[in-house]
């Protein structure tokens, strides 16, 4: 119910209005969000590296509806590629299709990415395509396979949500195709004709769609499975996993969102795993920082309790 309504007021433009004028709700957001600017979020990837850990930066932006703003933002992604390179920040990207013009014209979001990807390739760097709600899933698959297939990019990767149906069928495409996948559970409102609504059945698909996707030809293939969760038993279970079936750590690694369970995330790293943050900034935290509210009630009774203490 409540994170029915959080995630209603991510996409609410008049909640928006309300929210990004308050104070206290900026800087409860930063606690997720890494800061403003390149600047910020740079210093913070730099000492994530420090400590071992490596970064995903994520230039906040999404449901561009400007053809203008839509190609701004793959600039700012180009000019995020150089920083990274030129400040040796150990990081790959991560960005939505719907910030680079998915929702305007397929070709301009296709010829965003393209520009972005090229730029990736000259650094040396992989970009990880988000994945929003369902009404994006056979789009987003579309546009990497076309990058994949047609372009020749193989900087790219995608992301798959346990909590569709679907998402046993495209794990099991992706895994032959030997693609870089992230898992996670899903962060949108799904109705039940296609999405698992039971968090006991979205965490057995999860735990499933790991031992799925991690099979020895799959990683033979070249395929690679970023399992993104807070969720410790998740994380137990894929441990237990690669260990039992001799997985290689070049196939797979964790994430975690940047500011959310700090100390199990060093845990991860400091018990041999590959352990990657997703680090996002700019000015554009609302929606993000609503779904974080909405994943967690702790998160909003944390914010409303200040806002009235002030
Ligand atoms: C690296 C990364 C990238 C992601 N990319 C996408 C994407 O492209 N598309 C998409 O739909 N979703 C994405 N997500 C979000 C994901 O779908 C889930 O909504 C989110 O990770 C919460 O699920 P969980 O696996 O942590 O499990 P949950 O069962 O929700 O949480 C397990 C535990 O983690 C902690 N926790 C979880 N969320 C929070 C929070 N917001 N604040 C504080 N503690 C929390 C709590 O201790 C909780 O008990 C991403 C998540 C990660 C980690």
């Amino acid at each position: 119910m409540l994170r029915s309504f959080f995630l209603y007021l991510s996409q609410a433009v008049w909640a928006k209005d309300v929210m990004m004028h308050i104070g206290l709700a900026r800087r409860t957001a930063y606690r997720f969000v890494a800061g403003d600017t390149l600047e910020e979020a740079s210093a913070v990837a730099r000492r994530l590296n420090q400590r071992g850990l490596e970064v995903t930066l994520d230039h906040l932006g999404e449901s561009v509806i400007s053809e203008v703003d839509a190609r701004q933002a793959a600039d700012d992604y180009l000019e995020l590629l150089d920083a990274i390179a030129a400040d040796n920040i150990r990081a790959t990207v991560s960005l939505k299709l719907t910030q680079l013009g998915l929702d305007i014209r397929d070709d301009l979001c296709l010829d965003n990415m393209r520009r972005i990807l090229e730029r990736a390739g000259d650094t040396g760097c992989h970009v990880t395509i988000d994945m929003e709600s369902s009404a994006y899933t056979e789009k987003t698959l579309h546009v990497f396979r076309a990058l994949r297939r047609d372009h020749g990019f193989d900087n790219v990767g995608v992301v798959i949500q346990a909590y569709l149906y679907r998402s046993e069928e495209d794990m099991r495409a992706l895994a032959a195709e030997g693609a870089y996948v992230r898992l996670c559970k899903g962060a949108y409102d799904e109705p039940v004709d296609c999405a698992f609504q039971d968090k006991a059945d979205v965490d057995a698909n999860f735990v499933h769609l790991v031992q799925q996707f991690l099979n020895p030809d799959a990683c033979q293939a070249g395929a690679y499975l970023g399992i993104a969760t807070h969720d410790e038993r998740m994380i137990r279970a894929a441990q237990a996993f690669v260990k039992a079936h001799n997985v290689p750590h070049a196939n797979f690694e964790f994430q975690m969102l940047y500011g959310i369970r700090p100390k199990l995330q060093q845990q991860i790293h400091d018990d041999g795993y590959r352990m990657r943050l997703y680090v996002p900034y700019g000015t554009q935290w609302y929606p993000y920082f609503m779904r974080r509210l909405a994943e967690r009630p702790a998160n909003v009774w944390f914010f409303v309790s200040n806002f009235f203490r002030r």
